[in-house]
């Protein structure tokens, strides 16, 4: 993130691209909940991640998954084995008592069909299919899959999920309802987002969130007295298993690059016990009655229980906020450091309360959050405090701070040089999926040196599919800027 200090003052201005752009007057840790990602860094940091943007609260969470819970329950046989289940309860119980954050009544059941899989709900309702049992070598590589599912849990990734979904169909006008009044109704909020079933919502994730599921994991594995490295020798056997049946678990969990090598690079950061444990022979009755026994109990579901909407592409269209205007209104600071003309069907904000950091867009595309501006269409304009860095280095900096604020965003082109109306200037664009509604967003920062040595910046923000309705406004804006000389 960057923080922009004004000279002279005391007051921080924290600039952050974070899918939408953010911006909050100190850095808190409002903001750290909102990164999605807080990555603590430090020598040697073990993985752990903070719970991203959430519309509920955790006790809300053991509400909806509980329901959600239920409703599965119908919907897929549930295992009878005594023998079988209180074990898997066993073993959840232990890796669940290393979770990190909100301590949530975790549950286990077992689904009695082949398909190896597992996944869990809001709240810690925690479910692994037979399959998964019979195909798992040991205790560490089932332990592996259970540690993953309960991360998922306790980063609550399940309703931060459904809480891009909400805002993605309601827009972001519905975050100062929400957050105005602290009414938090749970039933309308579940039934909007719910006509694809919220179920559906709950369990499957994006890429950031499988991998923190692997890391987070991985570390509950070592402090529990497991070896880390037996997650990743489950997704070995997956992959031998693949050939003979499709290999639910690797579906519902897209590959986040390399797993196995990411978990061996947290490795030296965890606590792996010098002899961990890998196998117990509790593991391998209950694996018998499975291979053995019970198998011809368990079925293939008729009807896989979830598919979908994780996948951005099938997320409800958002609430779009009104395509520019084509008349435009002229705004010009007070200390006449700058002026440029926007549609006039936007409104001005000040996020830091004076002139230097400014924020246009369309209603519906800003909203306010725990106290910060969050934007997902407009333009975000303003100088930083005066640096020593040439042009070229103070851009490449304030755009590597945005992007390491938010590890899902991506250089899309490099900065190139553009002659800004006269002055020397670059444009740098960088994308990557919006942690508010789960679309891919294009910020184009453009930036040039004040008179008075400050980086000038202009962020113009738009989802990628909307980018071709926004350019043109863009244009306008950047054509129209007068800088004081
Ligand atoms: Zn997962």
């Amino acid at each position: 993130m960057a923080k922009v200090e004004r000279a002279g003052g005391t007051r921080r201005v924290v600039v952050l691209l974070l899918g939408a752009v953010l911006l909050q007057l100190a850095c808190g840790d409002a903001l750290k909940s909102l990164r999605g990602d807080g990555t603590t860094k430090g020598a040697p940091p073990a993985p752990h991640f903070k719970p991203g943007f959430n519309l509920f609260t955790p006790e809300q969470d053991i509400e909806v998954g509980r329901e959600s819970a239920q409703q599965i329950a119908q919907q897929v046989p549930l295992l009878n084995d005594g023998a079988v289940v209180s074990y898997v309860r066993g073993l959840g119980a232990k890796l669940a008592a290393k979770a990190p954050g909100y301590k949530f009544p975790y549950q286990f059941n077992v689904v009695a069909t082949r398909e190896i899989n597992a996944f869990a709900l809001p709240g810690g309702f925690v479910f692994v299919n037979a399959g998964t049992i019979a195909a798992a070598k040991d205790e560490g590589e089932l332990a592996g899959v259970m540690a993953h599912e309960i991360s998922h849990v306790a980063l609550r990734h399940g309703t931060n999920q459904a809480s891009k979904a909400y805002l993605a169909q309601r827009g972001l006008g519905a975050l100062s309802q929400i957050f105005g009044g602290r009414e938090t109704d749970l039933g309308q909020m579940v039934g909007s987002i719910g006509g694809l079933g919220a179920n559906m919502l709950f369990l499957r994730f994006g890429r950031t969130a499988e991998r923190q599921a692997d890391l987070e994991g991985a570390r509950i594995m070592a402090d529990a007295g497991y070896d880390p490295r037996d997650m990743a020798n489950f997704f070995q056997t997956l992959e031998q298993q693949s050939r003979e049946r499709v290999p639910e678990f690797l579906s519902d969990h897209p590959d986040p690059g390399n797993r196995i090598a990411a978990i061996n690079e947290e490795l030296p950061s965890l606590n792996v016990s010098k002899s961990p444990l890998h196998d117990t022979p509790q593991f391998d009755q209950v694996k018998a009655r499975l291979v053995g026994g019970q198998a011809g109990a368990l079925r293939a579901s008729e009807a896989p229980a979830r598919k979908g909407p994780s996948d951005p592409n099938n997320m409800p269209d958002s609430a779009r906020p009104a395509p520019p205007a084509n008349e435009w209104r002229e705004f010009r600071t007070r200390d006449g450091s700058f002026a440029f003309q926007y549609p006039a069907n936007w409104d001005g904000l000040s996020a830091a309360n004076d002139e230097s950091n400014l924020i246009f867009a369309p209603k519906g595309a800003y909203g306010e959050l725990n106290g910060s501006v969050v934007v997902t269409h407009g333009i975000f304009i303003g100088a930083t405090a005066p640096g020593a860095s040439d042009l070229g280095e103070a851009t490449a900096t304030f755009v590597q701070q945005q992007i390491d604020a938010n590890p899902d965003f991506r250089l899309a082109r490099k900065p190139e040089q553009i002659n800004f109306n006269g002055r020397a200037g670059f444009v740098t664009v960088v994308a990557g999926p919006s942690p508010i509604t789960g679309t891919i967003e294009v910020d184009a920062i453009y930036t040039t040196a004040t008179a008075d040595g400050r980086l000038f910046y202009l962020i113009a923000i738009a989802p990628e599919d909307e980018y071709k309705t926004y350019q043109p406004a863009f244009n306008h804006i950047i054509g129209s800027l007068q800088l004081a000389r």
